[in-house]
């Protein structure tokens, strides 16, 4: 049987797993019961797997039987897929909506694994010809600790070694059915600060007996624009926001404290380290002005997502014997957004791309991380047509 038309039969049965995630959806770091349906699913279909990996992640492996092709660079693809959902109250009214209240699956992670399972499915029936391995990743926790980077700790790129990771995240932006690939640069690394001012309290009425930890903090906040504009060359595109400050008791109290917070992203590891060196400079400087002193806090994030051009170019080739030219699209310009699917990128060789989920029937355009998000299933196919037939294009690379 042809390929497409064993991942056209097993796409109705993808269909049904991905309405089963979406109607019980589970938190990071909680996806005990998402964890347990994979795992049952690959038992069903005898695909090797392990559990409990990096939290409650899920990693298989089917095994190919066929023989190598004469100078096969790649012998070992990982294909990712997130797990987690978010605290959302769904308000799309569907058969199949969630059953949990206050946790909803509005960033299409029940559509990647169901994508991967279906993935996993058809290449087990394919093993005897396959001629290397390929792991599925399903990941926990990408919404929040970025489960990828604890699969990485527990080894889940080794035995067999992993040579390239592939991983697709839906996108409303697009309709569904087409294909969008960034080369290089695709999204952000992100930082996380914490900066405390500490000045000393007074009666509101009398400021000179005092040291205005807030007068501080305001001019720090503004300041810290500055780094952008004025230290980060125009052309590198990158953001510090401000999410939140908190100081002071009482209206009439020079405040003693105020604590502000908030995040850096960059699409370099270079770019974001050089803005965290000036935001402790910028912070510590500008309090000592006011008197006051600034403790500063960071927390690192995601790494940048930076795409392997090469292995780029053997899945749009992929994409091009499967698509029409109207279905794949190239994204112009990289996002300050965030995904942990850069710990794989940097560990090895990799690809994200996106695949659009737009029901362009229903106009119901709406944004990840919304109550109403509704993609379409198309990109079910899409999904699965693009790691089927990328994965298989990758093993046919010869030296
Ligand atoms: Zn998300
Ligand atoms: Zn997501």
């Amino acid at each position: 049987m042809k390929i497409n038309e064993r991942i056209e039969e097993v796409f109705e049965e993808a269909v049904q797993i991905r309405r089963l995630l979406h109607s019980q959806p589970e938190l990071s770091q909680k996806e005990i019961n998402t964890s347990r349906l994979i795992s049952s699913f690959l038992s069903q279909y005898e695909i090797e797997h392990a559990t409990g990996i990096g939290g409650h992640g899920v990693v298989a492996v089917v095994r190919g039987k066929g023989k190598p092709i004469k100078g096969q660079r790649f012998f070992t693809i990982g294909i990712r897929a997130d797990m987690d959902a978010l605290p959302i109250e769904e308000r799309v009214q569907i058969p199949f909506k969630s059953k949990i209240p206050g946790i909803m699956h509005a960033c299409g992670h029940d559509i990647h694994m169901a994508v991967l399972m279906g993935t996993a499915k058809v290449f087990k029936e394919m093993e005897d010809q396959i001629p290397g391995n390929i792991k599925f990743f399903f990941e926990p926790a990408e919404e929040t600790i970025g489960g990828a980077k604890a699969m990485i700790e527990e080894g889940c790129l080794e035995n067999p070694r992993v040579d390239v990771v592939i991983g697709l995240h839906v996108s409303p932006e697009l309709e569904a059915g087409k294909i969008q690939f960034k080369r290089g640069k695709m999204n952000a690394a992100s930082t996380e600060f914490e900066i405390t001012i500490e000045g000393s309290a007074c009666h509101g009425a009398h400021p000179e007996n005092g040291i205005d930890s807030i007068a501080a903090a305001s001019s720090v906040v503004c300041n810290l624009q500055s780094i952008i504009t004025r230290n980060i060359s125009p052309t590198n595109p990158a953001v510090i926001t401000v999410g939140q400050i908190h100081g002071g008791t009482k209206n009439n109290v020079l405040a003693k404290e105020t604590v502000f917070s908030g995040i850096i992203r960059a699409l370099d590891s270079d770019t974001k380290s050089f803005i965290k060196s000036r935001v402790k400079e910028m912070a510590e400087n500008v309090a000592r002005g006011f008197g006051a002193t600034a403790e500063v806090l960071f927390t690192d994030s995601f790494p940048a997502l930076i795409n392997d051009d090469e292995v780029e170019d053997m899945i749009e080739s992929a994409a091009k014997k499967v698509f029409s030219k109207d279905q794949i699209h190239f994204l112009q310009e990289p996002s300050l957004g965030a995904d942990d699917f850069s710990y794989f990128s940097e560990a090895v060789r990799a690809v994200y791309f996106n695949i659009g989920c737009l029901d362009t029937n229903e106009n119901n355009y709406q944004t990840l991380h919304n109550e109403m998000f509704n993609p379409s299933e198309e990109c079910i196919r899409t999904g699965m047509l693009m790691e089927v037939f990328g994965v298989l294009e990758l093993f046919q690379q010869t030296k």
